[in-house]
């Protein structure tokens, strides 16, 4: 991965600082850590960066989690109706079971793509940012 380093796909996969991509934004690495998935540090020890940029800023992060719940299960749908041939009531099971083990991570994924949206490598946000 340190040859993505410097993209927003890093950041993204690592759940890395999107302005400086030296540290995780999370108190654990862990997303199976359940009761600390989805806490976040305020800033970034390097560069300073504010995550939570105004409040409720995450919320965003549900319009993102649909989409990548979506690439998941047709992940799973394409796998076990397509190639394995099992049946429809089978396939949907096993979505169901799947959307809850991956939920974690569909989680931690959507918020890193919800802040890569605002945040860019090299270039912390101005502003309300030092407040
Ligand atoms: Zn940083």
């Amino acid at each position: 991965m340190k040859f993505l380093k410097g993209t927003k796909i890093y950041s993204i996969f690592t759940g890395t600082c999107p302005v400086c991509q030296s540290e995780s934004m999370y108190t654990t690495t862990n997303p199976y850590k359940i009761s600390s998935t989805l806490k976040m540090k305020e800033r970034c020890s390097h560069c300073h960066t504010k995550y939570k940029i105004e409040p409720s800023f995450f919320y965003g992060a549900m319009y993102v989690s649909y989409p990548v719940g979506l690439i998941f299960a047709g992940f799973a749908f394409f796998l076990c109706y397509l190639i394995f041939g099992l049946s429809l009531m089978a396939t949907y099971a096993i979505i169901v079971v799947e959307m809850v083990l991956v939920l974690p991570i569909v989680l931690r994924l959507s918020r890193n793509i919800w802040i890569n949206f605002f945040m860019h490598y090299g270039h912390p946000l101005k502003g309300k940012q030092r407040t």
